[in-house]
Formats: structure tokens, sequence, C-alpha cells
């Protein structure tokens, strides 16, 4: 491999009273990451703000510990003030990147009133406002909410006029869906590095709820091992492993700007991968 392959990897802030000792664990796990040239880490963000205290409390933390990271930042169901109260608590941190999302509205909310209702409106507003790097989010296998595929990919594009200096992917097991994505951003003169969402699969019930919510496809192959051996963890973990290895050395091969990993706050099995691939 020639040029630097752009490694990053999504945690989310703990919930509960035991926060330091949960954050201390995620810090232990980041770590064994460090040596295998882990660039980047980026914390999630609860739409509208929910557990917005602990993204905030876990970005510092990160941020002393001396990762690079990058909090997600979502603008559905949030006033402008709102917006620029939590940009200023982020520059406060000494923080450089963004990850700018519209966020989908939190189920418990009746009334949305939000100023900003698409992901492109908030970058405008951080590329005219800040000096955040932005970045935006992109859906290989299409957001679940627009028609087409191109429909999606042209929102993309705004949201890259706008400012976004580069895309990180919703997780996706089919390599063959975001060379498509990928062609297709190129076609539309989309130039910003697409980084991959790879998500190695540690749980069968996990992959389930997490693919139920982003609408992932998973291979039918894939899915029927997975679910014949949903009750044995060990299995699970290998397969996973397994399979993100391939996938990740297939997208390298073919020439992917980054990795992107959901780690879902455990490193283990995205350790095992990098030191397969790399
Ligand atoms: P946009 O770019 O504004 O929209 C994306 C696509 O969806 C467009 O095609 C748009 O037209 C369509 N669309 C969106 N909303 C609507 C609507 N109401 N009606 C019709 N069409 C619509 N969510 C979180 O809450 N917290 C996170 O930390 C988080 N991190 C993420 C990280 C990554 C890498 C990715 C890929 C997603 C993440 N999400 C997160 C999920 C994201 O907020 C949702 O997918 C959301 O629905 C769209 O956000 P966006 O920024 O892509 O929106």
């Amino acid at each position: 491999m020639n040029r630097k392959l752009e490694l990053s990897c999504e945690v989310f802030p703990p919930k509960g009273e035991d926060f330091n000792e949960k954050t201390n664990k995620i810090i232990n796990e980041l770590n064994t990451l460090k040596p295998l040239g882990l660039d980047l880490v980026s914390v999630t963000y609860g739409a509208g703000g929910s557990n917005r205290d602990n993204t905030l409390k876990l970005v510092e933390v990160l941020h002393k510990e001396n990762f690079n990271i990058m909090p997600h930042f979502t603008c559905v169901c949030s006033s402008k003030k709102y917006i620029e109260d939590y940009i200023e608590e982020i520059k406060r941190l000494g923080i450089k990147n963004i990850l700018a999302l519209r966020g989908d509205e939190p189920a418990d909310i009746d009334v949305c009133y939000t100023d900003f209702k698409y992901a492109y409106e908030l970058v405008d507003y951080l590329n005219k406002n800040t000096d955040f790097n932005i970045a935006v989010a992109g859906y290989p296998e299409k957001h679940p909410r627009a028609k087409t595929l191109k429909e999606d990919i042209l929102n993309l594009k705004k949201k890259v006029d706008m400012g976004a200096k580069a895309i990180y992917t919703q997780l996706f097991f089919d390599n063959e869906n975001f060379y498509r994505f990928e062609d297709a951003c190129r076609k539309f003169d989309i130039y910003a590095p697409i980084i991959a969402g790879i998500m190695p699969v540690t749980n069968f019930k996990q992959l389930k709820k997490m693919t139920d919510m982003c609408h992932a496809i998973i291979p039918s192959r894939l899915y029927k091992n997975l679910e014949k051996y949903q009750n044995n963890a060990n299995a699970i973990k290998e397969m996973g492993i397994e399979y993100a290895s391939k996938q990740c050395y297939e997208l390298i091969n073919r020439g992917v700007e980054g990795l992107h990993f959901y780690t879902l706050n455990k490193a283990e099995s995205t350790k095992r991968i990098l030191e397969n691939i790399l």
C-alpha cells in the first residue's frame, strides 16, 4: 500500500453513574488501536441533544488522552441558539473536526421545532462561522428516506459543495454497493474522500438491532451463517472478524481512502482485523 489509509473508529458515550469507569474502559480499548495507526476517534451524539453532556464529557476526556477526536453533531429538533452554544463548547475544548448530521427526530418528542432541517444547512452554517474540518454522512445503500440513490447523492453533493471535506459512510456488508455508490459520487463530481463504514459483527441480536435502525443490507449467506451460530458468541465473533477482514482487504485493493470502524466501544475485533489486513 503506497498511500496513507485513513483509519478511524466510532464510540458512543456511556450512560449511568459509572460513567468514569466505563470511560476508562473505552480509553483502554482505544489504546490497543493506537499502535495500528488509528487516526481519528468519532463520538456519537443523541439527536435532539439526548445524552449531550456525556458526549461532551467523553470528547473532553479522549481529547486530553491525545486522541484526534471528531464529535458527531445533529441539528434536528435544535434551535440555532442551542446549536451555537454547543459549537462554542466544542471549540472551547480545542476540537478541530466535526461530523455534521441531520439526525432523526427522537421518538419521545411530540413537536420538533428545528432551525436546520437538513444536514447541508448545518454544514453551510459551520463552514461560514467556524474553522472546523467538516465531515458528513453518506449512504452506499441509500438513506432509507431518500426516494432514489441519485436523489441521495445530489443531497450529498450539496453537503460537499457547502463545505464538507470528507464523507463517512453508513455501515455496509456488500462491497459492490459501496463501489456503485463511490462511482456515482465521482460521476456527480463529488471528490471528497469517502471513508468506508465497517461493522465487525460480534453479536447477532445487536447486529439485527443496528441494521433495523440504519437499514443496512445483510447478504443472505452471511445472515444464514450468523443465524446458525447465534448462540455461540465466540463463533459469531470469529465470523465477524473473518468477514470484515476480507471486506477491508478488498476495499483496500480497490483503493479505498479510509476505513471507519463501528466498534460499539469494544476494540478487539477491530484490532484483529487491522492486524490481518495491514
Ligand atoms: P441529510 O444529509 O440531511 O439527509 C440524508 C438523506 O435523507 C437525504 O437523501 C435526505 O433527503 C433524506 N432525508 C433525511 N431526513 C428526511 C426527512 N425527514 N424526510 C425526507 N427525506 C429525508 N445519528 C445520530 O442521531 N447521532 C449520531 O451520532 C449519528 N452518527 C452517524 C454517523 C454516520 C457515519 C452515519 C452514516 C449516520 C449517523 N447518524 C447519527 C444517523 C443520521 O443522523 C441519520 O441517518 C439521519 O436520518 C440523516 O442524517 P444526515 O446527516 O445524513 O441527513
